[in-house]
């Protein structure tokens, strides 16, 4: 498959960004090789600059759950651009989207708009210090909250697959007041909160991680935190900008039936444009300035594309139906590919839930930081442009969680499991 196209633009890209990209896992470090700099996308497919095609399960890390170029979205957006692209002021919209938002999602009694997840999750932090007095916070390794200073301890995601699990530039001060913990083990988290409990502000999660490879959360994990937080008066935040309006129309709480006190989103609810949101309880939301002392705030907050985007997207899945089909495009899809890697003698772990999945090329069960690193990351790159050069785009790194999306039917999934089962005999 020729791209040279691609590999020239990544030379002059290298010569005026950082890496030649603005945002570090794009790069390729995680698998080699250059990346693919893409021309457009339609539905399933990406088109890169050299006419190349990919089934795409990458969809934009996440937010593309109707495809690319949707065409409700792409209309909404470019109806509401000709009432202007921006007022910095209040307008109907932003209200009706966040009405929209606490229909689906019934543990969000107030939201505010942001325009990405990392400044979702850096709110909700500052939100939960300020409620409790208290400056420590509990996060768990390997999951990624965005790349703000308190979040960057032992983070998964792009961190990971560089290496960084400390990014210098963060002060050692605050970043002590990050601790961290296993994920999926309930005995170290009562060990954990019987100790520090009292002096935890709020703990952050991933409820179904996607960071270091898709990861599902054991049976009573996320009651034993849930039960924890409340008992020693802990903020509990669940980060559903990945989950959010994927696992389900009310997101991982409402598949596990859990009601976090605060809740991030991003991704999905912008419907491929800038957007993220935090939301939870009212009493927690009414100290968000200019209705409490927590300050936090934005320009282009309620930006009103994507706002319209937002709103095509969430009217899009009240049809439950969405999420059957999504379901069963993407079992058919990790059933299918787990039965090649088998035949072709490839050890393996293809972790899925809902649309969201990873293969790990382990034999070893995965759910946790040091069971993801058992990953033969060597094997995943060769593995990866395999199915590269047979017009499969996945994610360019073993710790990151591929999606599926309801542009996806049958002829996307035979096209995909064809090129896997050659890709694995190559391995
Ligand atoms: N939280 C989670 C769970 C994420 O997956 C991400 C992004 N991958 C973020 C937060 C940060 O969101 P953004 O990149 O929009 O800042």
């Amino acid at each position: 498959m020729n791209r040279s196209r691609s590999h020239d633009l990544f030379r002059q890209a290298q010569a005026v960004l950082p890496g030649g990209v603005h945002s570090p896992v794009r790069a390729f470090r995680g698998v080699g090789g250059d990346p693919v700099f893409f021309e457009r996308g339609e539905g399933a497919w990406l088109v890169d600059v050299d006419g190349n095609r990919y089934v795409d399960y990458v969809g934009s890390w996440g937010p593309l759950l109707m495809g690319h170029a949707w065409a409700p979205a792409v209309d909404a957006v470019c109806e509401a651009a000709k009432r202007g692209t921006s007022f910095g002021a209040p307008h109907e919209a932003e209200v009706v989207f966040a009405e929209a938002i606490i229909r689906a999602v019934p543990s969000v009694e107030k939201v505010r708009l942001v325009s990405s997840g990392t400044e979702a999750t850096s709110a909700a932090i500052r939100l939960a210090r300020a409620a409790t007095g208290r400056d420590r916070i509990l996060k768990f390794e390997g999951c990624y909250h965005g790349a703000a200073d308190s979040l960057l301890v032992k983070a998964g995601s792009g961190v990971e697959t560089l290496g960084l699990p400390d990014s210098p530039g963060v002060p050692a001060d605050l970043a002590k007041h990050t601790l961290t913990l296993p994920y999926n083990d309930i005995e170290k988290l009562r060990e954990f909160f019987d100790r520090h409990g009292d002096t935890i502000a709020g703990a952050i999660l991933e409820p179904v991680v996607g960071n270091m490879g898709v990861l599902p959360p054991k049976e009573g994990f996320h009651e034993a935190l849930r039960e924890l937080c409340t008992k020693h008066g802990t903020v509990l935040i669940w980060d559903e900008v990945m989950t959010g309006f994927r696992l389900a129309r009310g997101g991982a709480q409402a598949r596990f039936g859990i009601t976090p006190d605060l809740t991030t989103f991003g991704k999905v609810i912008g419907g491929g444009l800038p957007v993220g949101a935090y939301g939870g309880k009212r009493e927690l939301m009414k100290l968000i300035a200019p209705e409490g002392p927590v300050y936090q705030a934005g320009t282009l907050s309620g930006n009103p594309l994507a706002v319209a985007a937002g709103q095509a997207m969430l009217k899009a899945i009240e049809d439950p139906a969405l999420f059957d089909g999504l379901e069963k495009t993407s079992a058919r899809l990790c059933d299918g590919l787990s039965a090649l890697a088998t035949e072709a003698g490839v050890p393996h772990r293809l972790n899925r839930v809902g649309s969201m999945w990873t293969i790990f090329f382990t034999p070893d069960e995965v759910y946790d930081y040091p069971t993801a690193k058992t990953a033969d990351t060597k094997r995943f790159g060769r593995f990866y442009h395999a199915m590269l050069d047979r017009g499969v785009y996945l994610p360019p790194s073993q710790f990151e969680a591929a999606f599926v999306s309801t542009a996806h039917g049958d002829a996307e999934v035979e096209h995909t499991l064809a090129a896997a089962r050659e890709a694995f005999k190559s391995l």
